[in-house]
């Protein structure tokens, strides 16, 4: 379905428009069927991005959950709105038995879609649980404290995140955020002060764009003098997916600041309208004032992953070699083979080509970024495909469960693709 359409969808709307938007929020309120539970993990990009709670309380003005019909209903609704996705253990027990989750090195991001001041319990209880050496990124935008360095900080595993959002200086700052940057840079210097190593702490700033940055130039020299080594810096983004973002909002609120370009989103993807949009402008200032205080900083996580933490990424993005992260690597076509038949596929050939290793598949066989970007972080090169999907379709998961790529998928899910296959008409 083109973005046109998409963004026409009225309040309301109960399609499901992919097989990622049914194991990110389930069905829709207001489904005509059997209602389905999210999945546990929904996507494997750079990280494998989960939830064993789906929602947030804070309800940030420009959280993209809001503009998603499976998930808006989550975001901002008090304690209400929170879903209980599955059990610790049972999160545990899907990456288990998932054939795409490579054991003891995909890093995992938990509150993928929610935050993690709302589940620090159930977050150690997954830490427990989970027998592995992968690196867990705990995404956590309310205030660190003596709860989170106690439940999380024996285990070397737990990095801290969390994102800093600094409203414009003329404007409130609840009318991006209800979390104040002062706060949570209080609770950074408090793990840190007790044992926790800024190796663990990954913090991502922003959004930004003309009106804050002067905000965040400021930021990334507290930063820089608290002792945080490296972050990324965001630009802004805004989705569509069945929900039609409050435009006179983020308008009146200096999020669309009138020169951004409102159309910048990578091709081919049905849910971003804008994706992390900067002005080169803002982007010279936030990189000098990175230099400046001594803070490493990227845009790209896939950089951060392969510098900050060592961790294996794949070389492949959206279908095309990412030559920031370097060159690939040569690799056995035989392996190459090997693995992708492992999991289901029937390469007709694999030849090497100036942007990596291409992959011609049968049809009807698809490889979705989920694979693509699992088959190049295991062998650390760039893997394309003749035939590429940037996210499984609905009838996807028919292949994902054959091949348990990502396993179980949620109670009752096959009813429901088929439902909005119907519905899609
Ligand atoms: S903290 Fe994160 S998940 Fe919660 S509302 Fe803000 S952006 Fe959305």
């Amino acid at each position: 379905m083109s973005f046109a359409r998409l963004s026409t969808a009225a309040p309301g709307d109960v399609r499901l428009l992919n097989g990622e938007h049914l194991l990110l929020g389930g069905t829709p309120p207001g489904w005509p069927g059997r209602p389905v539970r999210p999945a546990p993990f929904y996507k494997r990009r750079y990280t494998w991005d989960g939830d064993i709670i789906l929602g947030c309380a804070i309800g940030c003005r420009f959280c993209y959950y809001l503009w998603i019909n499976n998930t808006a209903h989550t975001i901002g609704t008090g304690k209400k709105g929170l879903v209980r996705i599955c059990e610790p253990e049972e999160a545990v027990a899907f990456l288990e038995q998932s054939r795409l989750f490579l054991r003891n090195i995909d890093p995992l991001t938990l509150c993928a879609r929610s935050d993690g001041s709302m589940q620090i319990e159930e977050i150690a209880a997954f830490l427990k649980a989970f027998p592995h050496r992968n690196l867990v990124f705990i995404l956590h935008r309310g205030y660190f404290g003596p709860r989170q360095l106690e439940a999380w900080g024996h285990d070397p595993r737990a990095i801290y995140c969390t994102t800093i959002t600094p409203a414009p200086p003329e404007v409130n700052q609840e009318d991006w955020t209800p979390i104040h940057p002062g706060r949570q840079l209080e609770g950074l210097r408090f793990l840190l002060q007790n044992g926790i190593p800024p190796e663990r702490i990954s913090v991502m700033c922003g959004p930004f764009n003309s009106r804050n940055v002067e905000a965040g130039v400021l930021l990334i020299k507290r930063l820089g003098e608290m002792g945080i080594k490296f972050a990324t810096y965001r630009g802004c983004s805004i989705g569509s997916f069945g929900v039609e973002p409050d435009r006179e909002h983020l308008s009146s609120s200096g999020f669309l600041d009138g020169s951004q370009d409102e159309r910048a989103a990578p091709e081919g993807h049905e849910y971003y309208r804008m994706k992390n949009f900067l002005h080169p402008d803002v982007e010279e200032k936030l990189l000098r004032a990175g230099e400046q205080a001594g803070v490493r900083l990227y845009r790209n996580t896939g950089l951060l992953y392969q510098k900050e933490f060592g961790i294996p990424v794949a070389f492949n993005r959206n279908n095309r070699w990412r030559r920031e992260l370097g060159q690939w690597e040569r690799v056995s076509t035989e392996e190459l083979d090997q693995f992708l038949r492992s999991l289901g596929y029937h390469p007709i050939s694999i030849r090497e080509t100036e942007e990596g290793y291409l992959v011609e598949l049968p049809e009807p066989e698809v490889a979705t970024e989920d694979v693509a970007m699992t088959v190049g972080a295991r062998f650390r090169t760039s893997v394309l495909f003749n035939r590429h999907r940037i996210a499984p379709s609905l009838a996807d998961l028919h292949f994902y469960a054959a091949n348990r790529l990502f396993w179980p998928l949620p109670d009752g899910w096959e009813e429901a693709v088929g439902l909005a296959l119907s519905l899609a008409g």
